[in-house]
């Protein structure tokens, strides 16, 4: 059945998002603070309009797509989005936010007579364009179902992982995971490096032994070992340095707020924050590798990597 949807934040990810509803047979609203992010949406059959409460007025369901929590916290409230919709709208935040803000927002969509459901996504850009992403979501078993099937026209899986914030939770559990274990896996390259074990042997016992993990497996922090991985094209993104950073602060504000002594996540979102902000503000997060290395005391073995990674890499420049 086709509904009409409201989308608020046409950016990287939901750009191509609305535009897969649009193939879908959806009529979208659409609305981002950028015109160029208007354009291109317009293009792909979306219906632009001048403010977001607009795209709210006649909609079934709203979707927004938006940097952090407070840009969704703000487009609720005041003379915002719930004011201009219908009772009993589904709002549907994609957003990755704090999980103490997809909360607030559950609270305000209810207060203001409608449904909720936090549903961030994992698989990236390629994923928001090929329609494969993962929905990870938050709120009555009710409103998942009638969200379902739009996130199943923008993604290949979407899980109801429990009640109100539970998709954020999901999300930001997954990515401290992520985060530490790409650390870990470079570390271990660095220390096979001073110990001058070659990549391609520490990939081919790890990878089937119980150092086996997808920070390894898929993106491989270092060139050779996995022929697609980002650190055969110099690192560029892939998932970038910044919103693993983005991402594990989120993991660490929430173990603050529930008494978790997660040690590592802190570390990896100190290490991923300084990264982002430095040499890694454009490349994947595997790029880490680099700071570890980086902050290693050279040897010889580590010289020689350095160089023959420069050396295979596609632009000729030095890695
Ligand atoms: P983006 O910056 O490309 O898009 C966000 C859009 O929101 C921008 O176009 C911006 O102009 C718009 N926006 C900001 N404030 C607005 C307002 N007040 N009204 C209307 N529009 C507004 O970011 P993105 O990469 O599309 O990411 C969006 C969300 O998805 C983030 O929370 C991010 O963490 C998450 N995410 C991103 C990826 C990724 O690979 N890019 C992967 C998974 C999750």
């Amino acid at each position: 059945m086709s509904s009409v949807v409201g989308f608020v934040g046409l950016g990287h990810m939901g750009g191509p998002m609305a535009a897969n509803l649009v193939k879908a047979g959806h009529r979208v609203i659409g609305y981002d603070v950028v015109p160029g992010m208007r354009a291109a949406a317009a293009e792909a059959g979306v219906e632009t309009v001048g403010s977001a409460a607009e795209t709210a007025a006649g909609a079934d369901v709203v979707i927004t797509m938006l940097p952090v929590g407070r840009h969704v916290l703000a487009l609720y409230g005041g003379e915002g989005l719930l004011a201009a919709a219908r009772p009993g709208t589904l709002f549907v935040d994609c957003s990755t936010i704090d999980v103490a803000d997809a909360r607030t927002a559950h609270e305000a969509v209810l207060a203001a007579g409608h449904r909720p459901l936090d549903a961030p996504v994992s698989g990236g850009v390629v994923g928001a364009e090929a329609g494969t992403l993962t929905f990870m979501a938050g709120g009555e078993a009710a409103d998942f179902a009638r969200a379902e099937p739009l996130l199943l026209a923008m993604g290949k899986k979407a899980v109801h992982c429990g009640a109100a914030g539970a998709g954020q939770a999901a999300k930001v559990c997954n990515n401290m995971i992520l985060g530490i274990s790409m650390i870990a896996v470079s570390e271990a390259f660095v220390l096979g490096e001073s110990l001058g074990l070659s990549h391609q042997a520490l990939f081919d016992v790890a990878s089937t032994a119980s150092g086996q993990c997808w920070a390894l497996t898929v993106n491989c922090p270092v060139p050779g070992p996995v022929p697609g991985s980002p650190a055969a094209r110099d690192y560029a993104p892939g998932f970038a340095a910044p919103l693993m950073a983005k991402d594990l602060g989120l993991a660490a504000n929430a173990a603050r707020a529930g008494g978790v002594d997660a040690e590592l996540g802190r570390r990896a979102a100190r290490m991923y924050a300084e990264f982002a902000e430095g040499e890694g503000a454009d490349l994947d997060f595997s790029g880490i590798v680099r700071a570890v290395r980086r902050r290693s005391t050279p040897s010889e073995a580590s010289e020689a990597s350095e160089a023959s990674e420069g050396h295979t890499s596609q632009n000729g420049t030095p890695a």
